[in-house]
């Protein structure tokens, strides 16, 4: 959880759900195989302009 400002408007975004039927959206690294390394993704949503933004929770795994 971090306070994200929007591109557009400048303005502190809020935290959002993204609905894909479970809830949440996983993040995983791009190869094949069941040794993958995934985690969470933070939403934030602009109020004023709609902007939306997708934040990873583990950015340290893709490195
Ligand atoms: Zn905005």
């Amino acid at each position: 959880m971090e306070d994200r400002e929007c591109i557009n408007c400048k303005i502190q975004m809020k935290e959002a759900w993204i609905n894909t039927g479970a809830g949440v959206l996983i993040l995983e690294q791009p190869i094949k195989g069941f040794k993958r390394k995934a985690c969470g993704v933070t939403t934030y949503v602009c109020s004023s302009c709609g902007h939306v933004e997708f934040v990873a929770e583990n950015k340290e795994l893709f490195k």
